[in-house]
């Protein structure tokens, strides 16, 4: 097959005493996510998409919380992972685009940066990966500021292997 489709989504919960990490991206926050990795959302969101349009399982399969050399991993390098693992079934990522739900704090000062960031991990172009934001206007356990959740869509298309 020549492109494939693929998504993906994360939650993670917001705790006291952790960083905010979107998309690589350290955000100031009181508060931060809670997990095994750094946490990243968003990342997260973008690795299951790219693992979904490969049917190659899930990143709680290939990144498994119980495995300790994933404790404290930066997600974009995990990403990177992910990216080899497309490359290695010879496609590559075509096209992303990806939404961050949380109340606040505002991601769009940070969009610029979370797209080179996330482009940079990928290793594509800016303009491949799409990041926008929206709240959930207090509704539900992101509008209590509870969690963030992230979705994202990838095209991946075949490259040769
Ligand atoms: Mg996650």
């Amino acid at each position: 097959m020549e492109t494939r489709v693929g998504l993906g989504f994360d939650v993670h919960r917001l705790v006291e005493g952790r960083p905010l990490v979107l998309g690589g991206v350290s955000i100031p926050c009181d508060r931060g996510l809670a997990g095994h990795s750094d946490a990243d959302v968003l990342t997260h969101a973008l690795m299951d998409a790219i693992l979904g349009a490969l049917r190659a399982g899930d990143i709680g399969e290939h990144f498994p919380d119980t495995d300790k050399r994933w404790e404290g991993a930066r997600s974009t390098d995990l990403l990177r992972r992910v990216v080899e693992i497309a490359e290695g079934a010879g496609y590559g990522l075509a096209d992303a685009d990806c939404v961050v739900v949380m109340e606040e704090p505002k991601v769009a000062p940070y969009r610029a940066e979370i797209r080179a960031s996330l482009a940079r991990a990928a290793r594509v172009e800016v303009s491949q990966i799409g990041v926008k934001a929206t709240t959930t206007e207090g509704l539900g356990a992101t509008g209590r500021k509870e969690g963030v959740a992230a979705y994202a869509v990838v095209m991946l298309e075949r490259r040769g292997a």
